[in-house]
């Protein structure tokens, strides 16, 4: 089976499958590290063909967190969930209360979240089950939608990106090509239009990519068109495994930073990019503005969210990808395989640590001598 071959090599912690069928609930909860605080990711709803495809989807991505927040220096752990299914048509609130008691179950080993084909408002429908969900209603004291911090810290890293390039990080007069201008891309849109860059956009959803061509008086080219378009940046913002053996041989950028997560169809692809003389600024380097977004919402407890502490944190992705782009140079290494070395130093160091140190008021886990989760309730 699959599972067991991919656990150990990913070294994920524990992979939880919930059914119920009463609603319709097929869901997958994988915790891949716990070292350096609760489990947090986001939950998908995609129809999946299979639960296989699920399955190495939601191991990838829990993975993929892990990484996120040991590189950006957070105390958080790495986790995600998906629900099997097209959210257009199967998400209820049955579905969503039952996604929660599921959550509820794992005591606050893992955190969700919003993710792709869910909403604020969904999350707070599983809030009605379990209160370990993030990313939930500013109005009801949440840190709100991550989309618009993981927008701006897209912005920053673009800007490092030309810095490193160009010499220069300033947008203006520079060309930026937006792969999806759902939550995130748009939000990106507006910010570098704002800042005059140059705009050339698509989106599999036209009226999405119309609102976005008006709006940013950008160039609209078609889906299957984005990644050949000659552009100083490429910023993929819809899914991952965008950049492979075969598109990389077309690309016309010369640097790339976007906030899909799992950019690169491959690790080898690192490889490749570099070979063309492309600067790729780590996908989960560049998307954390979102997870420092709930972090922050998470630390501030009864005194609720607070911005300008989100805004600081948000600011410290171009110092992350100065060390990443730094070491890589230095070293040899492609910026992927940097910034995975730099994740792991930080997760080996690790010392075994207690919620309050790090100021998480929920309940979260606590490794004791052993090395072994307990749950403190
Ligand atoms: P979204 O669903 O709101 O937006 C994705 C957009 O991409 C949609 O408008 C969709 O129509 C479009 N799209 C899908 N396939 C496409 C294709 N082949 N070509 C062009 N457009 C396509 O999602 P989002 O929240 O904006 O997230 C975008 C990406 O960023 C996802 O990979 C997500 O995992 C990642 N991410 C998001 C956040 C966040 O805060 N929302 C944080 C970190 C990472």
């Amino acid at each position: 089976m699959v599972i067991l071959k991919d656990m150990p090599r990913g070294g994920h912690e524990q992979v939880v499958f919930c059914r119920d069928k009463s609603v319709g609930l097929r869901a997958i909860i994988a915790i891949h590290s716990t070292v350096l605080g609760p489990a947090l990711g986001g939950v998908r709803m995609w129809p999946y063909k299979s639960a296989e495809e699920a399955l190495r989807d939601v191991l990838r991505l829990a993975q993929a967190m892990t990484y996120k927040a040991a590189v950006s220096g957070l105390p958080l752990g790495g986790g995600k969930a998906v629900i099997i299914g097209d959210p257009r048509r199967m998400k209820t609130e049955g579905l969503l209360r039952a996604f929660g008691r599921a959550v509820e179950g794992l005591n606050g080993r893992y955190l969700t979240a919003e993710d792709v084909g869910m909403t604020v408002a969904d999350m707070e429908i599983v809030r009605k089950e379990t209160k370990h969900v993030t990313g939930t209603s500013k109005k009801k004291g949440g840190s709100g939608d991550p989309s618009y911090p993981t927008a701006k810290g897209v912005l920053y890293a673009i800007e490092t990106c030309l810095k490193a390039v160009y010499g220069d990080p300033s947008v203006r007069n520079r060309t930026v090509a937006i792969q999806g201008v759902g939550k995130v891309g748009y939000q990106l849109g507006e910010l570098l239009a704002t800042a005059g860059a140059r705009l050339i956009i698509t989106d599999t959803d036209p009226q999405r990519a119309m609102l976005a061509r008006r709006e940013f008086e950008a160039w609209r080219v078609e889906p299957d068109e984005i990644l050949q378009t000659e552009c100083d940046v490429l910023s993929p913002c819809a899914l991952g495994g965008v950049l492979n053996r075969k598109t990389i041989a077309k690309l016309r950028c010369r640097a790339i930073a976007g906030a899909a997560n799992n950019q690169l169809e491959d690790p080898s692809d690192a490889r490749r990019l570099e070979e063309r003389g492309i600067l790729y600024a780590p996908d989960y380097v560049v998307n954390a503005g979102g997870i420092m977004n709930i972090l922050v919402g998470l630390q501030g407890g009864r005194r609720g969210y607070d911005r300008a502490k989100a805004e600081r944190l948000v600011r410290q992705i171009p110092a992350t990808l100065h060390a990443i782009f730094s070491k890589a140079r230095e070293e040899g290494l492609t910026t992927a395989q940097a910034a995975d070395a730099l994740a792991e130093a930080r997760l080996r160091e690790a010392k075994p640590q207690r919620a309050k140190d790090v100021g998480i008021r929920r309940a979260v886990p606590l490794r004791g001598r052993t090395g072994r989760t307990r749950v403190r309730r």
